[in-house]
């Protein structure tokens, strides 16, 4: 009897354990694994862009973090792309010379050539030069951008100039006109891009201002304007908001073998210039272009973005220059936003893009006057090697003739 009872109670152990195993069995199946648990993700939102002159709205991004979080990101490491690697690389272009490259596309001016050089030419040469036609003078100045104060200083200084001539041969005009223009626009200014490495590492080069003024074209431009000069470059993409500002600098880089470090879309700025600047020092580059993004043009968005960028990057060393992009045809908005970026970041120099497409060359004594800072580069075309070191006798050269 007692054996009965316990044989009873085994199987009705074992009975249990079989249907236990199977139940659980079945829910597993029923459950996906954790690994494959659907995540669910914010629909992507594209955000009106601010404009100039506007109050940020207040930070929707990520909380603030310290430098030393931002200098060791939990984002994945930025890639590396190296010309020579990747896949169907295109071959290796050796771009042109720098020197005399102003020169070369001085007909790009044209637009400029004919209103402000041309123009000041003619009624300059005129025979009697009365108050109408010292007005209209002043107004091919301001109507090129000059601005109003160096509009002003240069019609004086005309007039006394005309004056102490007396007989004014078309040689003499000309001569004059190009003296007081290249005086204008001031031909001690130091308009070297400061690019030559440091003991300690790369030069950095930070290049800033709004989208579509061609930021990142001359970002590429210039990589080859120094690869021109036998510099050995990285390429920091930073403007992680557009989409297609990563893809692109890397191929302008791939043209001329620079690598080019990028990361995620819309990834933090700071850490891919940080791992840009890691990278030039890494591989002994000589200097460093970081192109920044141009999203928060806004003076606290842009505070806060392009500040960070620069105090991340000099935890590795000092940034040699900031270049301030502007599109020579904005005219005034391309003051406004000079002022701007100004007041948040410390411009060295400036890049006047779509000269070529412009009447307007006088901006370059504007925009100068406005920021005190010279303009060292300029663009005059879409093709690679259309930007040129700015040189004011050549360019006076090419708007007034020689
Ligand atoms: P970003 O948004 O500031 O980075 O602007 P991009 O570099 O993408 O340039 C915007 C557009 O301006 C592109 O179509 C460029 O080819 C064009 N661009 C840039 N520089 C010049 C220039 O000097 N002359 C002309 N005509 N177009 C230019």
């Amino acid at each position: 009897m007692e054996y009965v009872i316990l044989a009873v109670v085994i199987a009705v152990i074992v009975i249990g354990a079989i249907a236990g195993l199977v139940v659980s069995g079945r829910r597993r199946q029923q459950l996906p694994p954790k690994s494959q648990a659907p995540v669910i993700t914010a629909p992507p939102t594209t955000p009106r862009e601010p404009q100039v002159g506007e109050e940020a709205a207040p930070p929707t991004e990520e909380p603030r973090r310290t430098i030393e979080e931002v200098a060791l990101p939990e984002a994945p490491e930025a890639e590396v792309v190296e010309a020579a690697e990747a896949e169907a690389a295109p071959a290796i272009e050796v771009p042109e010379p720098t020197a005399g490259r102003l020169v070369r596309l001085r007909s790009r001016l044209s637009r400029s050539q004919n209103s402000l050089g041309k123009g000041l030419l003619s009624l300059l040469s005129r025979e009697h030069l009365d108050e109408d036609t010292w007005e209209e003078i002043e107004d091919t100045l301001l109507t090129a951008d000059v601005g109003v104060a160096p509009t002003q200083e240069l019609v004086e200084r005309l007039r006394t100039r005309v004056k102490v001539l007396g007989t004014r041969t078309p040689d003499d005009l000309r001569g004059l006109l190009r003296e007081e223009l290249v005086d204008l626009i001031g031909k001690d200014a130091d308009r070297t891009v400061h690019s030559t490495k440091h003991e300690e590492g790369p030069a950095v080069v930070l290049v800033v201002g709004v989208n579509g003024v061609g930021k990142t074209t001359t970002t590429g431009k210039l990589a080859r304007v120094l690869v021109a000069d036998g510099r050995k470059v990285v390429l920091g993409a930073a403007d992680t908001f557009r989409a297609a500002a990563a893809d692109q600098l890397q191929t302008w880089g791939e043209r001329v073998g620079a690598r080019t470090v990028r990361g995620p879309e819309s990834g933090d700025p700071a850490s891919v210039a940080f791992d840009a600047v890691k990278e030039g020092i890494a591989e002994g580059a000589d200097t460093v272009l970081v192109d920044t993004a141009g999203r928060l043009h806004t003076k606290t968005g842009l505070m806060d973005e392009l500040g960070k960028v620069k105090r991340v990057v000099e935890k590795h060393g000092p940034v040699d220059e900031v270049l301030l992009v502007l599109d020579a045809t904005t005219g005034q908005n391309g003051l406004v936003q000079a002022r701007v970026f100004a007041e948040v970041v410390d411009i060295t120099g400036i890049v006047l893009t779509k000269l070529d497409g412009t009447a307007k060359g006088g901006i370059v004594v504007a925009v100068q006057r406005e920021l005190g800072v010279p303009v060292k580069l300029i663009g005059l075309g879409e093709g690679a090697d259309d930007l040129a070191p700015f040189e004011p006798g050549a360019f006076v050269d090419a708007l007034i003739g020689d």
